[in-house]
């Protein structure tokens, strides 16, 4: 699977503006980027802490994945995201192991990166990011 680090840790939230507030007045981190994922209904908003970000992750929509998540569980953690070399062939690498997908194969997130999600049945419970820079 090639993992290098954690990416990203993605983070529901109910509201954006709010929420950057509280991680840059009070934990002192600055956000860098802010974009929307219109397939995903999403706005997210990103910060670097080492090598790994923050994503935040705003529903622009109640029936999108972020929108259920949060109806159902409120805001939290939502998934965890690993570096691989190549999101496709972890993906296949995955599933040839027994693990269900989310997504068959990868697609574009934000940042331009290769993702793809593990299903949470299939990893203990944590919905598992995996996803990899174009080279
Ligand atoms: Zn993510």
């Amino acid at each position: 699977m090639n993992i290098s680090h954690i990416e990203h840790i993605g983070i529901a939230v109910d509201n954006l503006e709010e929420s950057i507030h509280y991680y840059e007045e009070i934990l002192g981190l600055k956000c860098y980027a802010i974009e929307e994922v219109v397939d995903q209904k999403v706005k997210t908003a990103f910060f670097l802490v080492g090598t790994t970000k923050i994503e935040l992750l705003e529903s622009t929509s109640p029936e999108g994945p972020i929108g259920k998540f949060i109806s159902k569980k409120g805001q939290g953690i939502h998934h965890i995201a690993f570096a691989v070399k190549d999101a496709t062939e972890a993906l296949k690498l995955a599933e040839n192991r027994g693990v269900k997908l989310v997504d068959n194969q990868s697609r574009k997130g934000a940042e331009g990166l290769d993702i793809g999600f593990l299903h949470p049945k299939s990893t203990h419970g944590v919905l598992t990011e995996l996803c990899s820079k174009q080279e």
